[in-house]
């Protein structure tokens, strides 16, 4: 078996600690999501939680905030990325043909 080099490790380290922080970002937006005060507080922390699973993990961040309603840029971004289902979605977002969308102007990745 090859020997792992000193950048294959730094590699593989930090992307174990990206996963650990997308984790923890993710457990936050949960945890205060299940704690607004609204009375569909249990059936959105339920949606929200599946539709996480259902993401690829560098969607995580951008969903989780602007589910949480912290920032309209990251609003538009998560929406585009799951209008396009995720895989590929740089190239699909910025080769988007709904030129009719309202979030067309307002796309990222252009
Ligand atoms: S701008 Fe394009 S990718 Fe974004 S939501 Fe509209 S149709 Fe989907």
């Amino acid at each position: 078996m090859a020997k792992l080099t000193e950048e294959h490790k730094k590699k593989l380290s930090d992307g174990r600690q990206q996963a650990k922080d997308i984790n923890s970002h993710v457990k936050t937006c949960i945890t205060a999501i299940s704690k607004q005060r609204s009375p569909e507080k249990a059936v959105r922390t339920r949606l929200v939680e599946d539709r996480l699973k259902e993401m690829p993990s560098n969607t995580k961040k951008a969903y989780c905030t602007a589910v949480l309603g912290k920032s309209r840029v990251a609003g538009v971004k998560a929406f585009c990325q799951m209008c396009v289902g995720w895989e590929g979605y740089v190239e699909n977002i910025r080769g988007c043909t709904g030129l009719d969308c309202p979030l067309y102007p307002y796309r990222p990745y252009k």
